[in-house]
């Protein structure tokens, strides 16, 4: 049964008692922003832009990346598209950025942290989606990366509104989850990077195959960071969404509505399994579900009593 209500979701994402969700994609360039739209998803959460960049020895032109934009843009014309600024660094080194020697990559100069270095490589990626935007049906919104602090999302919204862009971050680093209310007071919504949010709220590699045990973002600690941010969301009546392999994960994906999360952002083709899953649930189960996995001793017990609030 459950195979069948997958082949036959359609969008959009609600619950079984109607509160709309909207089920967005992941995506890099325009082919995968394309065959995102035929998977029902309502629009792109997240779309890493650097790596439609990873190969170029050389920075690409302000109408190159203007052209790009465009593309995944349009894949979408009545939907919302959330483009990340650049997310270099770490395991995503991009070629034609000087990244250095650095003795703990995950720890150093990636995604935002590089405009203090090199202001302009940001100042041109939003001039080129600036222009993108320009006679766009759907304006898109503009999300950095890697944001510690109120002080950085202050800045980066600064140069977006500049620009006539709405500004977003994402929370992926433990002290911006700590400080939503002051980080969500500087921008119009934040989106959760579970993947990055987990990495480092249990400093343990994302990377590791030996570590996954503790990179299981069904981990209390990582649960408890996501509803301080949709709590804080929730207070500045701003939308917080999820774009991390967590939105992936039709359970977790019920637990994280009931957290207060208002989008969900994956891999298209994990859109329609999540759609049904949540589609089969009303928000109190799911408020059930995730006071209960919020509430339990680690992963294994989340997982299981977040399936009985569900079932
Ligand atoms: C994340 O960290 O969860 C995220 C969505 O960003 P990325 O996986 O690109 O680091
Ligand atoms: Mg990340």
């Amino acid at each position: 049964r459950m195979a069948e209500d997958v082949a036959r979701w359609r969008g959009p994402g609600r619950t079984s008692d109607g509160t709309a969700v909207a089920i967005l994609a992941n995506v890099q360039d325009g082919p995968s922003a394309r065959t995102a739209a035929e998977r029902q998803v309502e629009g792109v959460g997240l779309f890493r832009t650097e790596l439609a960049f990873l190969n170029r020895a050389d920075e690409p032109s302000v109408d190159e990346q203007q052209a790009l934009y465009r593309e995944v843009i349009d894949a979408f014309p009545a939907g919302k598209v959330v483009i990340r600024t650049l997310d270099a660094g770490s395991d995503k080194p991009l070629k034609f950025i000087d990244h250095g020697h650095e003795d703990n990559p995950a720890l150093g100069i990636r995604g935002i942290r590089i405009a203090a270095t090199d202001p302009g490589l940001l100042e041109r990626q939003l001039d080129a989606i600036a222009a993108a935007a320009t006679g766009a049906a759907e304006a898109p919104w503009v999300m950095a990366p890697m944001i510690a602090t109120a002080a950085e999302a202050r800045s980066f919204a600064a140069q977006c509104r500049a620009r006539g862009l709405t500004p977003g971050v994402m929370i992926e680093v433990p002290a911006a989850a700590l400080c939503a209310e002051a980080v969500l007071a500087e921008v119009d919504f934040v989106s959760v990077g579970t993947n990055d949010l987990t990495q480092y709220a249990m400093a343990a590699d994302r990377m590791s195959s030996e570590l996954a045990a503790l990179t299981d973002p069904w981990q209390p600690a990582v649960l408890r960071l996501i509803r301080l941010t949709a709590d804080a969301g929730a207070g500045a009546g701003k939308p917080v969404g999820v774009c991390g392999e967590a939105a992936a994960d039709p359970l977790l994906a019920c637990v994280l509505v009931g957290l207060g999360v208002t989008s969900l952002s994956c891999a298209a083709g994990a859109a329609a399994a999540v759609g049904a899953r949540l589609g089969g649930v009303t928000l109190q189960q799911c408020r059930w579900a995730a006071e209960a996995a919020v509430a339990s001793a680690d992963p294994q017990a989340a997982r299981d009593a977040a399936r009985r609030a569900l079932s």
